[in-house]
């Protein structure tokens, strides 16, 4: 390790951002962190209802996310994380089902007998299997059709892969759905009392402020609502340009997504390392929010299987969360993902209204529109990195080839599926390793 201060810029303030932030000014380098946005946070970006903060994009913690947890103990905030029952369900053939639980699957009559039986033995397989190179050879949709079943595939999985990988839900590779099963599958175990997800008392954002305090503790700059456009070569370390003019580093670090990291400094990387960042595909998210004066649904979690559906997921949070924190009101997300291409994308609010409220009425039969008191509609690009088959073998690398400049970002977990816990884990990672290089 170097004795001599290094300064390093850190490209995104989302916690892989402020986590490495954090860990490099404590170990007395120069830290300055350059956010596109007005806030921190970056998709743990929050909003309010009923004066209480909450996620823009639905938000938990498994009991398996140790390293988020480990985080929130060191900024004091461990006890703050409540471990709450929660209930899940899915649409299925035009009624809500209990789901999750074996009791729900005796019941779940879409699947017949001998489709349960496959589905129960396939789930438990991969709930106890560890071994990555079994299943990112294959896709998840030929897995599944083989082990699980036509009626299983149809019922409940290929409806959840579409929902989260939209019209690329048929190239994602068995590796992501095993690790979300088995990961899953430990968490319950690991809890004792059965599934049991982790909120953080007044929302996410509180880690996030509470690194931001400490990085302005430390006198780290963060520079608001300056987007990163170019960073280059020069004086022997790399330049880094913004709106406010160019800045001299010794390190950035870029925890943005590998296209974005293209866009940035492409014009300095090798031609085949370009394309393998551009072969790196995302899903963006699109979180309808609904307000409403009363409950929808006895679940936290429901999965829609309907192929019909414009939205894949209901979230009604105060299931799950009371709604006496958020002044008594109902707050259910409705959830998609979905491609640039996708019309809703680039569509103005009032269509996302057009085509999702209608459906919601078909899953919630009660629903009426005089129930919403306010609405949100929040995007997100990036937001989901699409896992091909043998995906190791693209994962970008942390160094990249312009001397100084590393990458930690979402597309680089796996085979597990983002989320806090690993932005977190690769934060530390990305510290640990520049401050070891001095
Ligand atoms: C719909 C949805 C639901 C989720 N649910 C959960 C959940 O239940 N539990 C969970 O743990 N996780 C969940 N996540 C995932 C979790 O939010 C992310 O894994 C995590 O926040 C990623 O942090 P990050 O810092 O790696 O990336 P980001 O949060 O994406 O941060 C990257 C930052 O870089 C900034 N940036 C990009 N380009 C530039 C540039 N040129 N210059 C300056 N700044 C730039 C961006 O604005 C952004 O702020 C969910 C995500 C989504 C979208």
């Amino acid at each position: 390790m170097s004795g001599t201060p290094r300064s390093c810029a850190i490209v995104g303030a989302g916690l892989t951002g402020l986590v490495s932030a954090w860990r490099l000014a404590r170990a007395g380098w120069h830290v300055t962190v350059f956010e596109r946005w007005p806030g921190p946070g970056g998709l743990v970006a929050l909003f309010e209802v009923g004066g209480e903060r909450l996620e823009c994009f639905y938000h938990h913690i498994f009991t398996t996310d140790t390293d988020y947890v480990a985080l929130a103990g060191e900024l004091g905030l461990a006890s703050e994380i409540e471990w709450l029952p929660s209930r899940m369900g899915i649409y299925s053939q035009g009624r809500l089902w209990d789901f999750g639980t074996p009791a729900s699957l005796l019941a779940f009559r879409p699947m017949p007998w001998p489709d349960k039986v496959r589905f129960a033995l396939s789930t438990l397989y991969l709930r106890h299997r560890s071994g990555l190179a079994e299943f990112e050879k294959v896709t998840a949709r030929e897995w599944l059709l083989a082990h699980a079943g036509r009626k299983a595939f149809d019922t409940v999985w290929g409806p959840l892969l579409e929902q989260k990988f939209a019209e690329r839900a048929d190239v994602v590779s068995m590796a992501w759905l095993w690790q979300k099963i088995y990961l899953r599958g430990r968490s319950r175990s690991s809890s004792g009392l059965g599934e049991r997800l982790g909120y953080m008392r007044g929302s996410f954002g509180r880690l996030v402020d509470a690194l931001v305090d400490r990085l302005r503790e430390a006198g780290v700059a963060i520079e608001f609502a300056t987007p990163v456009k170019r960073v280059r070569p020069a004086g022997g370390g790399l330049e880094v340009e913004t709106r406010k003019g160019a800045g001299q580093f010794d390190r950035v670090l870029f925890t943005a997504a590998p296209e974005e990291l293209d866009r940035v400094a492409g014009d300095h990387l090798p031609a085949d390392y370009r394309a393998a960042l551009q072969g790196i595909e995302h899903a963006n998210a699109l979180c309808a929010v609904l307000e409403l004066d009363r409950s929808l649904s006895p679940y936290y979690w429901l999965n829609v299987a309907d192929p019909g559906s414009p939205f894949g997921g209901v979230i009604e949070h105060t299931n799950y969360i009371p709604a006496a924190r958020y002044g008594g009101r109902t707050v259910v997300y409705l959830s998609k993902y979905l491609l640039d291409d996708h019309p809703l994308w680039r569509a103005p609010d009032s269509a996302v209204w057009a085509s999702h409220l209608p459906h919601l009425a078909k899953v919630a039969p009660a629903f009426d529109e005089s129930w919403i008191t306010a609405r949100h509609v929040f995007r997100a690009a990036f937001a989901q990195p699409i896992v091909p088959c043998h995906y190791s073998r693209m994962v970008p690398p942390f160094a990249t080839p312009l001397p100084g400049l590393h990458h930690a970002c979402m597309a680089q977990i796996y085979p597990e599926d983002r989320g806090q816990n690993y932005a977190v884990r690769s934060a530390n990672r990305a510290a640990a390793t520049l401050i070891q290089a001095g």
